[in-house]
């Protein structure tokens, strides 16, 4: 493979994760659901149940709505997808590392 194809191939792939990283942080995202990590102690806006840090939620940046797991899963309309700090805590991990396990609460 030549320079040139290689630097093709570097550009694209850095402006597509580029593009990604915008969407998460400019407007294109508003109005979507994340799950995230909690970082402030808050409650859901559904149902009043306290967020502790370091607990899931499901958070809605605009306009800005903070929501427990519970309320979020009853809620059809609400589809989240993980947050980079959700990924970066590595709570994806935990279920395949524990499987069919449960904790009672
Ligand atoms: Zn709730």
């Amino acid at each position: 493979m030549g320079f040139k194809q290689r630097e093709r191939k570097r550009k694209a792939k850095a402006a597509q994760q580029g593009s990604q990283l915008a969407a998460r942080e400019s407007g294109s995202s508003a109005g979507k659901w994340w799950l995230t990590v909690v970082v402030e102690d808050c409650c859901c806006a559904q149902c009043g149940r306290v967020l502790r840090v370091g607990r899931e939620m499901v958070y809605r940046h605009t306009p800005r709505e903070a929501r427990c797991m519970g309320c979020a899963e009853r809620d059809q309309g609400c589809r989240w997808r993980p947050s980079l700090s959700w990924e970066r805590a590595g709570k994806g991990k935990r279920k395949a590392a524990a499987p069919g396990r449960r904790m009672a609460g």
